[in-house]
């Protein structure tokens, strides 16, 4: 096959499949009772379950049912989430061990068929022949998703569903101000509370698409869950005699007081319930800049204050059968002449918090969030020191880019080489435009699989965005049989509705 052909089909699959090999010859045609092998090494009870899960991927992705023999073998499968494919002419074969690998198996077909041609309709559809052995770099591969007073659910589930789709297996949500606590009424806009029904439909949706959905809220700094700059309070705007649990700023809570710590455990509580136990709980923790600020933590043992804290809600959250998430940068002392300078670190050498990587509790799972590629004076790639400081003291470590598309696959493979548990992609208020989709459900999405970038160009045909992620994106729609105009795409309007807009 030409060079070409192969990069057309490489650069529609994301994430890339780790092995694949296409072949010059006759393709196979998804037609009514077209001959599907599985070819299966898991537990016989899962085949029920596989069948149901291959009928219905069928019936959805291209109207066809297929004729499914199967065949157990012992040997040379897959395991976990591994699958791998053959399409020939006359038969198409996946095998697999377990239901994730049976699902991944099933992404990459979907992205790999295209409508057979000369049709003025699409009725067939057809796979190129080719084989593949893939499976991911990471047990983690997660998507950190904000719920803003802003954001739309019909957007949340889109994202949801295309991370999915990509293979992401975890999304992290975070929700800013805007879930209406039944044990906290208070802690929430009372007049931009979600739609709990909603949301609880989004992590079925997720669910069953492989993507776990995991909460977040944060348990030290931006306590105001509202964006620093907008110098707005989720919580205090509306209930000023709550300042007792916040430190004087608003920004931080106030630690000392034992009532701070009843109603954080409430919440957390109340999260787990609603995500339905989920396996991670992302406690924040960055940025608590006016950490420590009134008259009675000012006065105490900060380092002390912090660890006792940490300790309290991870033994929380175990007691739950999770782990605990925290956002590395208020443990390691940065700045000029440090180790880590030019790198996310925002401890101070004046509150010892750079002391407690040794003594945080051995399960607890350090976000190293590095945004940018800060290369030495010699021009090397970053050796991305802070991830290293905690992965040296025993603990797991997740890989956290955003935008920086070196930066993401650099600390892919550095996250590889160093064993980390995985990669948490971030998205924050930056997810709507092309540069940042492509950012975060391209590249990251590649990396996150792969641990680490690809050796075909994902771009094209202009760069800045991925034309494949944009027919997934409208896939997603289609699944969620989305109707309305602004519903469908990345955003909502193609140009801005403002009529004095410069
Ligand atoms: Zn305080």
């Amino acid at each position: 096959m030409e060079e070409r052909e192969k990069r057309i089909l490489l650069k529609s699959l994301v994430p890339v499949p780790r092995e694949i090999s296409f072949e010059d010859a006759p393709d196979f045609v998804i037609r009514e009772k077209a001959p599907l092998l599985l070819r299966f090494g898991g537990k016989k009870e899962l085949l029920p379950a596989a069948e149901k899960m291959v009928l219905d991927s069928f019936k959805a992705f291209w109207n066809r049912t297929v004729k499914i023999k199967i065949e157990t073998a012992k040997k040379g499968i897959p395991v976990k989430e591994g699958y791998s494919i053959t399409v020939e002419k006359s038969l198409l074969t996946i095998s697999f061990s377990t239901l994730e690998g049976l699902r991944n198996a099933l992404k990459t077909l979907r992205q790999l068929a295209e409508p057979v041609r000369n049709k003025a309709r699409t009725e067939d559809f057809a796979l190129v022949a080719c084989t593949i052995k893939d499976s991911p770099a990471f047990d983690f591969r997660g998507i950190h998703f904000c719920v803003f007073p802003e954001t739309k659910l019909f957007d949340l589930e889109k994202k949801v569903r295309l991370a999915a789709y990509h293979k992401y297996n975890y999304a992290v949500i975070e929700v800013w101000g805007v879930f209406p606590f039944a044990s906290h009424p208070e802690m929430c806009w009372k007049d931009r509370k979600i739609d709990l029904t909603e949301l609880k439909r989004i992590i079925h949706v997720g669910k069953e698409l492989g993507i776990t959905l995991c909460p977040q809220f944060n348990l030290l700094g931006h306590a105001a869950a509202a964006r620093g700059s907008t110098g707005k309070h989720a919580f205090l705007d509306f209930a000023p005699e709550l300042q007792t649990l916040f430190e004087p700023g608003g920004w931080t809570w106030c630690l000392t007081n034992p009532y701070t710590r009843q109603t954080l455990a409430d919440i957390v509580l109340e999260l787990m319930d609603f995500f339905e136990n989920p396996p991670y709980f992302h406690i924040g923790c960055d940025e608590s800049l006016d950490f420590a600020s009134c008259r009675t933590c000012r006065k105490s043992n900060r380092e002390k204050l912090l660890l006792d804290h940490i300790t309290f809600f991870d033994e929380l959250i175990r007691s739950r059968g999770a782990r605990a998430i925290m956002w590395h940068d208020m443990l390691v002392e940065g700045g000029q002449g440090t180790p880590f300078e030019g790198y996310i670190a925002f401890g101070r050498e004046e509150d010892g918090l750079g002391k407690l990587v040794k003594r945080l509790p051995k399960d607890i799972i350090i976000a190293d969030w590095q945004y940018g590629y800060p290369q030495g004076a010699d021009g090397k790639e970053p050796h991305w020191p802070t991830g290293k400081v905690f992965r040296d003291a025993g603990l797991d470590v997740l890989a956290c880019p955003w935008l920086e598309t070196r930066g993401i696959v650099s600390q892919a493979e550095t996250a590889v080489k160093r064993k980390y548990l995985g990669l948490l992609e971030t998205t924050w208020h930056q997810t709507h435009n092309y540069p940042q989709v492509y950012a975060q459900f391209t590249v990251a999405a590649n990396a996150a699989w792969r641990g680490g970038g690809t050796n075909v160009a994902l771009t094209g045909p202009w760069s800045g965005y991925s034309i494949a992620t944009h027919r997934h994106m409208r896939e997603v729609c289609q699944d969620m049989g989305v109707t309305r105009y602004e519903e469908t795409g990345f955003t909502e309007y193609q140009v801005f509705p403002d009529p004095f807009e410069s």
